[in-house]
């Protein structure tokens, strides 16, 4: 026996509930293969062993993380910002780097909001089915933007169009200095537009300690649902939290 590293120990506390719910942002893919993570030591100057696919936090801590698509209408990225802040709620935001182009100004809004800001590709393509070389583009072209407006690449990477992301792009993400791939265990639907009242009922139904919850900028229902949802979120005594504060 040997040593085991803090992030082994964090793999395979989290690298739980493998299976992915149903998938997000327009499109549905395979499930990933299971996560492994090794515990022999001691541990060679490798990456992180294989995938580290987070779907949800501790479930034994009262606290839940809204995440975000970073893309579409920028009024709707405001309104739930703002929203979100009303109820001392903060959130995550996967950034599409094309709309950080449109929008530079939002990477510092949300950073100034006390929100984590992570990378959701260049482009918002179907990463898993592209070559290395494309992939690497997608994952560094996003990376760089952040790096520039706020000075950090920032701490999460979510894969674009697939909740989950393939051996390969896992690796591509390490390399460009996300440890984890964050997936969720929540998916809202809100991208299907079924109404503001489904997208609360299923986030409501679903959501519970250490939830991760897939959400949308860029779709009325959604900046709708919010105040539902974050209302009955402070009644059930689940703080929304940053998806660094929900994995510290
Ligand atoms: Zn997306």
């Amino acid at each position: 026996m040997g040593r085991v590293t803090a992030t082994e120990r964090r793999a395979v506390l989290l690298a739980t509930a493998g299976l992915a719910l149903a998938a997000g942002c327009a499109t549905r893919n395979a499930v990933a293969p299971p996560v492994h993570a090794s515990s022999r030591a001691p541990a060679p100057p490798a990456p992180p062993a294989q995938p580290a696919q987070l779907t949800h936090g501790p479930r034994d801590r009262p606290r839940v993380a809204l995440t975000f698509h970073g893309g579409g209408d920028p009024a709707t990225a405001r309104a739930l910002l703002t929203e979100a802040e009303k109820h001392g709620a903060r959130v995550t935001v996967l950034a599409v780097g094309t709309w950080l182009d449109a929008h530079p100004d939002l990477a510092r809004r949300i950073r100034d909001g006390g929100h984590d800001l992570g990378n959701h590709t260049l482009r918002h393509l179907d990463i898993n089915a592209m070559s290395e070389a494309e992939a690497r583009a997608e994952i560094a072209g996003c990376a760089e933007r952040l790096k520039r407006l706020t000075g950090s690449v920032g701490s999460w990477f979510r894969p674009s169009r697939t909740p989950t992301a393939s051996p390969l792009v896992t690796r591509l993400a390490q390399e460009a200095g996300y440890p984890h791939v964050l997936s969720y265990d929540v998916d809202s639907l809100d991208f299907t537009s079924p109404g503001a009242a489904a997208v609360a009922r299923k986030v409501l139904a679903e959501i519970r300690e250490g939830s991760v919850v897939s959400l949308h900028f860029g779709y009325d229902d959604t900046v709708a649902a919010l105040p539902v949802v974050l209302e009955e979120l402070d009644r059930r005594g689940l703080a929304a939290v940053t998806t660094t504060e929900l994995f510290s």
